[in-house]
């Protein structure tokens, strides 16, 4: 016998279109997100709801803060933070909204709403010959409002910019209930507060976003990656400035550090001995630069790309076929979950620094590592300064490792803000970063900071303990 829903869930159903559209607060896999599975971190909930039009958001958003419910909005669950991670009362998941609202591939731009997934929008407009450039890297799973909620960037950032500056408009719902539209398909728009921009990256804490206009480019016919292998970080670094000093305007420009190569190299594409599989022998660093464009352009690029990176390198590899090349961004996109498997588990983090700064990050995760005992290592978007500090450890233990883990992450923190950066390039603060920004802002910035989200939800109930 099924148990009879509970008058939570009841009420719930009747704003959003029946039983089948509610779930209860147990349903674990709304209670969690990327990042908590690896801290083993659960949140809690007392319901599910999905609606499915923007109105059956509104309903729910002013029912619940008429009565004193926390609500969680949820996208795919892809979060790196615990921002979408509960902390009682509502999850409130987009899951059901994926209209395409409008495409006018002539005009360069697209009108989805908040559920569409990441990688089917990236698809759709390419059969048009365009592209949306954001390229998170969980972009299968994750939906367009999620990486507009934390405003996702991605490894072709460097070139083409975060997801926020594609969107030209959004449309959300804010508390108590309204609905409410910010720009829309105009593609540039001067006469209000830019309060999109205010959505943009707040994670769920201002307003839930029910649809985003975005604007589209031509795609790049052609992309050429090249990846270079260094003995140390000195020189891998050395090699990023040349390349930048150079005024190469690549895509992408990666790197990875000798503890990510020992947990990956074993399964880098075409670097080993007569090309197989593997690394070069006393490789300690790999830079990846990738040239786009035309396929004259690309070539010319490649060519400067090459050029700037050969000073010091031990080994190049530039992969020629689409097949080869897709190969080497696969397994870059399996970075995270290989330098988990070496010991069993691992806590990431996401400080970004001033391009000029980015070796002493790299070293510094080293060394807090070395402080705390643990075993860490980093890669990430070194044209944007982002760096993915990890730290590995064997197994979930909340009262050992992950306790040390947190010491060393504050470490990693205060070193971003000494170095003049932030404690997040890309994953947003979340519940995991709770509590860590008010060191990087001034007094009166984290003021205003905290006026903002006041003002947008004065009874502190749209995700509550986020973002601060
Ligand atoms: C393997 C892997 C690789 C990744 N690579 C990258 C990368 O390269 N770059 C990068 O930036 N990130 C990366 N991420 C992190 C993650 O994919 C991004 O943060 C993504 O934008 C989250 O989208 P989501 O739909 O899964 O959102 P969720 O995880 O569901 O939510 C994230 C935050 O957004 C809020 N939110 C979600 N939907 C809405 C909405 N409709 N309205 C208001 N708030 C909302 C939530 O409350 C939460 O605070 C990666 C994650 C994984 C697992």
């Amino acid at each position: 016998m099924t148990a009879a829903p509970a008058p939570l869930e009841r009420d719930l159903a009747a704003l959003v279109g029946g039983p089948e559209n509610v779930r209860p607060g147990t349903a674990s896999e709304y209670l969690v997100d990327a990042a908590a599975q690896t801290w083993g971190l659960r949140g809690r909930a007392d319901a599910v709801a999905l609606p499915g039009t923007p109105d059956e958001v509104g309903a729910v958003l002013a029912w619940c803060y008429e009565r004193g419910i926390p609500v969680t909005p949820r996208g795919g669950g892809t979060g790196y933070a615990g921002g979408a991670m509960p902390d009682g009362g509502v999850v409130l998941s987009l899951e059901r909204l994926t209209r395409i609202r409008s495409f006018d591939p002539l005009q360069w731009r697209i009108e989805v709403e908040a559920g569409v997934r990441t990688g089917d929008l990236r698809r759709i407009v390419r059969e048009s010959g365009l592209y949306f450039p954001p390229d998170p890297g969980a972009a299968e799973l994750s939906q367009i409002a999620g990486n507009v909620a934390t405003n996702a960037g991605g490894p072709h950032a460097f070139k083409y910019g975060v997801t926020g500056a594609y969107v030209t408009g959004l449309e959300a719902v804010v508390p108590p209930g309204d609905l409410l539209r910010m720009g829309g398909a105009q593609r540039k728009d001067v006469a209000a507060y830019d309060l999109k921009s205010l959505l943009i990256g707040s994670e769920g804490t201002l307003g839930i976003i029910t649809s985003v206009w975005l604007r589209l480019i031509p795609a790049p016919e052609v992309f050429l990656p090249v990846a270079a292998f260094y003995r140390d970080t000195a020189s891998g670094c050395a090699a990023l400035e040349t390349v930048m000093g150079s005024g190469l305007a690549v895509a992408a420009l990666e790197y990875l550090d000798a503890g990510t190569l020992a947990a990956s190299g074993h399964a880098f594409p075409g670097g080993g001995p007569e090309g197989g599989p593997g690394i070069p022998a006393g490789a300690g660093f790999l830079v990846i630069a990738e040239a786009d464009g035309s396929p004259e352009e690309a070539l010319r690029l490649r060519a400067e790309v090459l050029e700037a990176l050969a000073d010091g390198a031990l080994a190049v590899h530039a992969p020629e076929t689409k097949a080869e090349i897709a190969e080497l961004w696969r397994w870059r996109e399996l970075m995270s979950g290989m330098v988990a498997t070496r010991l069993g588990g691992k806590a990431g983090e996401d400080i970004v620094v001033p391009t000029d700064r980015l070796a002493e990050a790299i070293e510094a995760t080293l060394e807090i590592g070395r402080r705390h005992g643990l075993e860490a290592c980093s890669w990430g978007h070194a044209g944007d300064g982002n760096l993915h500090s990890n730290f590995l450890l064997p197994r979930l233990d909340p009262d050992g490792e992950l306790a040390t883990v947190r010491r060393a992450a504050a470490d990693l923190f205060a070193v971003a803000t000494a170095l003049g950066g932030s404690i997040s390039g890309e994953h947003g603060l979340g519940s995991l970063k709770a509590g860590h920004l008010e060191a990087q802002l001034t007094p009166a910035t984290y003021r205003l900071h905290g006026e903002v989200k006041r003002l947008f939800d004065p009874k502190g109930l749209l995700n509550p303990g986020k973002k601060t």
